[in-house]
């Protein structure tokens, strides 16, 4: 089965960027992921091709309008698509390497980019978009927040990763942050390579390995530990 996503934008030119390159990219030649970009614009039905309008109740900016969104989505994810539909929000639930490894465990992804303002409301709900945000600031458009989400999703597609046991210890995947790395030259600007790993016993290595981890986390991100990563259970 291969992992295919298709996405909604005004800009069509942004993918599949860095997919296409290294990891991703030889994922992509080798058919273990397909990228599709659509232009929202295509579904436009004004004969100045308008996809936003001003909102509802006044203010700043624009609004991506709900008719040509659900067009576009209708004509690209019919009844019956298995894949999820995604909106790239920062009102979105954040990203978290459980849910990238449950999208990478379906059939792809339809991802919605917003632009301007965002979206109208109904779309969302008469789509069932499920909002993702991929942290807490603002972009200015949903295309990079895609990227994102689509490099981490490739990156652990079966086949991808070279040394398939790579993944298993990253940071998030255990619940912890990764150990240090180091590698050759011995010494760097002084700086030796902690005596442990060069010493050839793996059980001291994994036990080095373990606890820096720990600390790690504790320094930097004790909500990982406590279970509280600020996310609502789906
Ligand atoms: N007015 C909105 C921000 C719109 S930014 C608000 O205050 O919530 C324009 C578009 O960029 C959004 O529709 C979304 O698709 C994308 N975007 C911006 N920040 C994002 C983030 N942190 N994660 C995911 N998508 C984001």
């Amino acid at each position: 089965m291969s992992f295919h996503a298709t996405i909604l934008t005004l800009y069509p030119e942004m993918f599949p960027g860095h997919l296409g390159l290294s990891l991703a990219g030889r994922a992509i030649a080798r058919g273990d992921a397909s990228i599709e970009a659509v232009n929202i614009r295509d579904f436009a039905t004004d004969k100045h091709r308008s996809v936003d309008d001003t909102p509802a109740g006044g203010g700043a900016g624009m609004v991506l309008k709900p008719d040509v969104l659900a067009g576009a989505i209708d004509a690209v994810s019919p009844e019956g698509d298995p894949r999820p539909r995604l909106l790239m929000s920062p009102r979105g639930k954040p990203l978290t390497q459980a849910r990238v490894r449950e999208l990478a465990d379906g059939p792809g992804a339809v991802i919605v980019c917003g632009r301007f303002e965002g979206v109208d409301q109904r779309v969302i709900e008469a789509r069932n978009l499920e909002e993702i945000s991929i942290g807490d600031y603002v972009l200015s458009g949903g295309e990079p927040a895609a990227l994102i989400l689509l490099d981490a999703v490739i990156r652990v597609l079966p086949g991808v990763m070279g040394n398939a046991a790579s993944g298993a210890h990253e940071s998030f995947e255990t619940g912890m942050l990764e150990h240090p790395h180091y590698t050759r030259p011995q010494v760097f600007e002084g700086r030796e390579i902690p005596a442990v790993l060069t010493s050839g016993n793996h059980k001291a290595v994994d036990a080095w390995r373990e606890a820096e981890s720990l600390k790690l986390t504790r320094e930097r991100r004790p909500d990982l530990l406590s279970g509280d990563d600020g996310q609502v259970e789906k």
